[in-house]
């Protein structure tokens, strides 16, 4: 069977993990199973989930209708290129999309992970006005306090700043970046909000291909939520002065902030869509670049006359397969009301907390909590509590924040909201 010390010393030795150090490295903790909201650890113990595997586990763990997909396809296909073939699973995953996202979404490229969707985004931006013979418009704008993903196109978008702009500045293409929206997601929208990136699309549109934002969420660049009135005044000035808008929805999408995409708090439809993270419920890595037909026609009646992209494993059957089941069990479920009865209760137990010294704000959009710490907390110290008190939070920066598979019962939230509050009140 397993043996936990012998996992953590032979993860040291060989692993590299997300951000971290291979000289200096902290202790993982070794999962060997997980079921619903629970993750079992190999030590015996098991941990409430707080963070649905970065947004994606929205059905939580071993779900029996998305393991029935997996295996089914199994039986059939894991695996055929996508370049001159296609199947089934695609084809109804991309039809499905087309049908369940914004309006004027009508194509889909298939990408393998988040940050390869945003490249994907990119390119096309880039490519649709090189099909218009404008070769001036080489430049993306994005805004402050944004992520868009780790490979070097998504990574020039992020805040340059919190990013890993001075890092690779030398070696990284140059964006433009307005400020970032201050206002709240309540808060009246004021047009002194959005008066930096007004000047920079008026100044510069010229250079300018799209604009790309994080509609409504702000995700790892800060958890931060916005006026639907400044996605839609957005919308409005990248019309005005005929720039493109990419909306990355990879973190925001299937249902997290109480619509099936933020996109439609604003009532509004980007050009270029980008989504991932929930679209298999976490079981596969996939992405998906949606673009409107305007888009696809003017890329494709360009000098190259296709989209320059295709990944080996793009479309992978099982990926597929899985997201299609993921997407009809989201739908099929009362997904408004789940989503409403964790935000109310996320509020209500989490807002407390806004009385403790060290806590600076408190925040909930959907099955989004935040808790904001006036100083950057110490992840090495405040994890091992977490797991000591049975719940499962990856804290970063001044943020606490939880964004737990749907599925959570109303008893399993307040055990993650109560032993959360609890650890950071005693810490
Ligand atoms: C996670 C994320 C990405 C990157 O996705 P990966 O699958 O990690 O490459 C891009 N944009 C946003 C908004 C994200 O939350």
């Amino acid at each position: 069977m397993y043996d936990p010390k012998q996992i953590i010393e032979d993860d040291k030795s060989f692993v590299w993990h997300p951000y971290s150090s291979t000289h200096n490295p902290t202790d993982n903790y070794p999962v060997v199973s997980a079921n619903g909201v629970r993750l079992q650890l190999a030590d015996g113990r098991q941990l409430i989930d707080g963070m649905a595997s970065w947004w994606s586990a929205i059905h939580g763990y071993n779900h029996p209708t998305l393991n029935q997909a997996v295996n089914k396809q199994i039986e059939d296909m894991s695996h055929v290129m996508f370049g001159g073939l296609t199947h089934p699973q695609a084809v109804s995953l991309c039809k499905t999309l087309v049908e369940i996202t914004p309006k004027d979404l009508d194509k889909v490229f298939l990408a393998d992970s988040g940050s390869v969707s945003v490249e994907v985004a990119i390119k096309m931006a880039l490519q649709y006005w090189l099909s218009q013979g404008i070769k001036s418009k080489t430049k993306l704008l994005s805004l402050r306090n944004g992520y868009h993903g780790d490979t070097f196109g998504a990574m020039s978008l992020c805040d340059p700043i919190t990013g890993m702009h001075h890092l690779f500045e030398h070696s990284m293409p140059q964006h433009l970046f307005a400020e970032a929206p201050t206002m709240g997601f309540d808060t009246a929208f004021d047009e002194r909000h959005i008066a930096d990136l007004k000047r920079q699309l008026s100044e510069q549109h010229q250079q300018i291909a799209a604009v790309i934002v994080e509609p409504i969420v702000q995700g790892a660049g800060g958890m931060r939520f916005y006026s639907p009135d400044y996605l839609k005044r957005i919308r409005e000035l990248c019309d005005e002065f005929n720039v493109l808008l990419i909306a990355d929805e990879i973190a925001t999408g299937f249902g997290r902030t109480g619509k099936l995409f933020a996109c439609e708090h604003a009532n509004i439809s980007p050009d270029i869509l980008c989504l991932g993270k929930a679209i298999t419920g976490g079981y596969m890595t996939l992405a998906a670049t949606l673009c409107s037909n305007k888009v696809a026609r003017g890329i494709c009646d360009g000098e190259a006359g296709v989209l320059m992209h295709g990944p080996t494993f793009m479309g992978n059957p099982l990926a597929c397969a899985v997201a299609n089941a993921s997407i009809q069990l989201l739908l099929d479920s009362p997904w408004q009301q789940t989503i409403k009865r964790i935000e109310q209760q996320l509020l209500r137990e989490l807002s407390p907390a806004k009385a403790l010294t060290q806590v600076d704000s408190v925040r909930v959009l959907g099955a989004i909590g935040v808790i904001e710490m006036k100083e950057a907390v110490v992840m090495t110290e405040l994890t091992p509590k977490f797991v000591d008190a049975g719940i499962w939070v990856r804290p970063f920066g001044k943020l606490i924040y939880i964004m737990p598979p749907y599925i959570i019962s109303s008893e399993d939230l307040s055990l993650l909201t109560s032993r959360l509050v609890n650890v950071i009140t005693t810490s």
